[in-house]
């Protein structure tokens, strides 16, 4: 990637986000990178149209997760959703566990709980942004912090009709030991 030009973006005083000009998307292209290396390697597995629904706690202790599956590919790689009833709950032991699902922007009702004032306002937070893991962690006794840290852009659209957009920092918490 060619990331020789930045750009002034909002909040900035001087031009430091940088792009590829030619394409595709920086944030794509590490994820296609990352996720290629990953499936080089032999040692790592990956459970694809999953879906984290707890962890599993022995003696205070996580020693897994436990997830169920809610998507699959059919002939055409294509994803199409599972019949989550008729699936039961995979558990996957390990010795640690990092939580990597985002925040809760999309959710109201945390918003509500957390920064009353993002709770108004519309966002640019995908769907998936509802705070599961926090509430999987809060679950099992996890210490959560900072979570009245919501970023909020001012962002016009003449499209859309709103003039205000809030994005979730990503989920902030510690483990209880
Ligand atoms: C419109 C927009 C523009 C942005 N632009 C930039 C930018 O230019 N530069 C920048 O640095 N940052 C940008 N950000 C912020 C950046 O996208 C986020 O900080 C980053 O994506 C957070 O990464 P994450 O891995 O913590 O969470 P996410 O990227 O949200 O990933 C979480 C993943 O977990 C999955 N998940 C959720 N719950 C479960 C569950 N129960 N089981 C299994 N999977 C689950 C979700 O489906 C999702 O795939 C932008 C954000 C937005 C919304």
């Amino acid at each position: 990637m060619d990331l020789s030009k930045a750009a002034l973006l909002g909040g900035h005083s001087f031009p430091r986000s940088f792009y590829n000009s030619a394409g595709p998307n920086v944030g794509s292209a590490i994820m296609l990178a990352l996720s290629q290396q990953a499936r080089l390697r032999p040692s790592i597995s990956i459970l694809e149209g999953h879906k984290l629904k707890s962890l599993e706690v022995q003696g205070g202790t996580v020693v897994g997760v436990n997830s169920v599956k809610v998507a699959e590919r059919d002939g055409q790689g294509m994803w199409r959703a599972v019949d989550v009833a008729e699936q039961s709950l995979e558990l996957v032991a390990c010795d640690a566990v990092v939580l990597a699902t985002g925040g809760f922007a999309a959710n109201k009702e945390l918003l509500r709980l957390h920064s009353p004032v993002a709770a108004g306002l519309a966002t640019t937070n995908g769907p998936s942004a509802q705070g599961e893991g926090l509430a999987i962690a809060q679950a099992v006794g996890a210490e959560v912090v900072h979570l009245d840290q919501v970023q909020v852009l001012c962002v016009r659209s003449p499209v859309l009709a709103f003039s205000n957009m809030a994005c979730c920092r990503t989920l902030s918490l510690i483990l209880a030991p």
